[in-house]
């Protein structure tokens, strides 16, 4: 198995994550988060919001900052009036162009799909094509390998090759190959058993569409929200006439976000349905850079304060080419996961183009007033926007990645989910060390006055370096087992997860202690 394997085969077995209606053979790009899972991701998205949002102090300079700002949160619809998608552009540019498979029924995006000739080379580096078939398979001409791209027509390749003896073969581009009717019927698609099975690339609308009322008429028609960040733009001027944040601010918002995406893939990663966790930060144009610069560091640095390792962070700034026409800049979080270095945050410098979007659109003014600026040309002005945006499913996975190792305790191999304190699903757990001599009546005294405090978790089944494996693989920090001394020393024993060692502490401080140890 490799390391992806291992995680989802870890996460199904123990109750993180599970496909989604799996009973009905489940459905592409779904999950559910089962008992510990749906604790992790609860953990993440709450340090989140108690780090950007309820726990920020406005009155303090958070390092970095130009001056102290304010916070608040929100929470808005994911149904909305279908003219706040056509101001984002959603409506208009959010597609993929995509090509069907008509013979596999396998769909992919355009530009995630090469399609190249073939080119014989010898060693007196004479070049010989053959282009009465071109191959199509998932990758990249120049990124992906030769036996990346070969693998979905081996067979034939290798064919091929066999006639050509002593001449190499290398794939090179086709230009333009999925456009042109000529040059598509020629195209052998992953899978498929005769070239020519590829529709042209069609602009696919990412957006899930619905009706609102009892017509399915165009009239009604709506869409899932396919992020959050708009829910706050359309309230901006509601926060501000209801609040007494001042520019420069931010809005926080936590929820549901949905994506017709072609190709769900790599377990929770690319899903159709997630959760993003969003910032829009509200200031004036000549600080924007200086905003942007600030709200980089500090999001790459949250993820290490969780306890992600530094070398599987990166923090990308995006080239140019890259940004939308109405950026200033955008840079990645990005997370060395098993299979491959990808995107866990966004952090953008939108400029004004949202409100001004909308401001437009709805004909409402959302300039913003400042009674204390002096200059009365300077009062009233369209804030510029920088957008941190997360995903609390990318987070989640990226974080179970990083947890996950295996390591050896006295000679046995166990798996160990280093998850940080304040993320880990079950804080202790409370194990009576056999189940006689009033033990699990102790263990279960303990267990019920901790879960006043604490997630914990009552276990007396097995033994106990059995118990101790199912926590460390479940992430749990900490272990409290009553022995044989519990009853007359009133003390227990607390194993700690990472290292092993175990310490005697006394029943009456457990409670503090333990959340010195977890810093919660
Ligand atoms: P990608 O290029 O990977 O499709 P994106 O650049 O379109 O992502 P944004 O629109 O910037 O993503 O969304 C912000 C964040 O929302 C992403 O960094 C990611 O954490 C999360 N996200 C976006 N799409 C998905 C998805 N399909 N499944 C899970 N999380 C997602």
């Amino acid at each position: 198995m490799d390391a992806m394997e291992k995680i989802v085969s870890l996460c199904k077995r123990r109750g993180f994550i599970f496909p989604s209606s799996e009973i009905y053979g489940g459905l592409n790009g779904a999950w559910d988060y089962g008992p510990l899972g749906v604790e992790l991701k609860r953990n993440l998205k709450q340090a989140w919001w108690d780090d950007m949002v309820a726990h920020h102090d406005e009155t303090a300079t958070p390092q970095g900052a130009p001056q102290p700002f304010g916070m608040v949160g929100l929470d808005s619809s994911l149904l909305m009036n279908p003219k706040v998608w056509e101001a984002s552009g959603h409506v208009g540019g959010f597609s993929d162009p995509m090509v069907d498979d008509r013979e596999t029924r396998a769909r992919y995006r355009a530009d995630q799909l090469a399609v190249y000739a073939l080119e014989f080379i010898g060693s007196d580096g004479k070049l010989e094509r053959y282009d009465e078939v071109l191959f199509a398979a998932p990758g990249e001409l120049g990124k992906s390998t030769p036996t990346e791209l070969f693998e979905p027509h081996r067979k034939r390749i290798s064919g091929l090759q066999k006639s050509k003896p002593g001449k190499e073969a290398r794939p090179v581009a086709v230009p333009g190959a999925l456009q042109d009717e000529t040059l598509r019927a020629r195209v052998l698609a992953p899978g498929a058993s005769a070239p020519g099975t590829l529709t042209a690339p069609r602009a696919f609308n990412l957006m899930f569409k619905t009706h609102v009322g009892a017509l399915e008429d165009n009239q009604s028609v709506t869409y899932l929200r396919p992020e959050t960040a708009q829910g706050i733009f359309v309230n901006f001027k509601n926060v501000t006439d209801t609040t007494r944040v001042r520019v420069p601010f931010g809005i926080g918002q936590i929820g549901k976000a949905f994506r017709n995406e072609i190709n769900p893939r790599n377990f929770t990663f690319r899903s159709r349905e997630f959760e993003q966790m969003e910032i829009e930060f509200f200031c004036r144009a000549s600080e924007a850079a200086q905003w942007y610069q600030f709200w980089r560091e500090r999001r790459f640095q949250w993820y290490l304060d969780l306890g992600m390792k530094p070398s599987n962070l990166h923090l990308r700034e995006h080239e140019a080419s890259e940004l939308a026409h109405y950026a200033a800049g955008c840079a990645d979080v990005e997370y060395d996961f098993p299979f491959g270095r990808s995107e866990l945050e966004g952090i953008a410098n939108r400029t004004d183009f949202d409100l001004r979007q909308h401001m437009q659109m709805s004909g409402k003014d959302l300039r913003y007033f400042d009674d204390q600026e002096p200059n009365e040309e300077a009062r009233r002005f369209l804030p510029h926007v920088i957008e941190p945006s997360a995903g609390a499913d990318r987070g989640t996975l990226a974080f179970l990645c990083d947890a996950y190792s295996e390591d050896e305790v006295g000679g046995e191999a166990r798996t160990v989910l280093r998850l940080h304190p304040r993320l880990a699903p079950i804080k202790a757990a409370v194990f009576p060390l056999v189940k006689k001599e009033g033990m699990p009546e102790k263990a279960l005294e303990i267990y019920r006055a901790l879960k006043k405090r604490f997630t914990v978790y009552y276990d007396e089944k097995g033994a106990i370096g059995r118990r101790y494996r199912r926590q460390d693989e479940a992430g749990t920090p900490f272990c409290i087992t009553v022995d044989g001394d519990t009853l007359s020393a009133g003390s227990v024993t607390v194993r700690e997860r990472d290292s092993c060692e175990q310490t005697r502490v006394g029943i009456s401080e457990l409670g503090d202690v333990l959340s010195a140890r977890l810093g919660i």
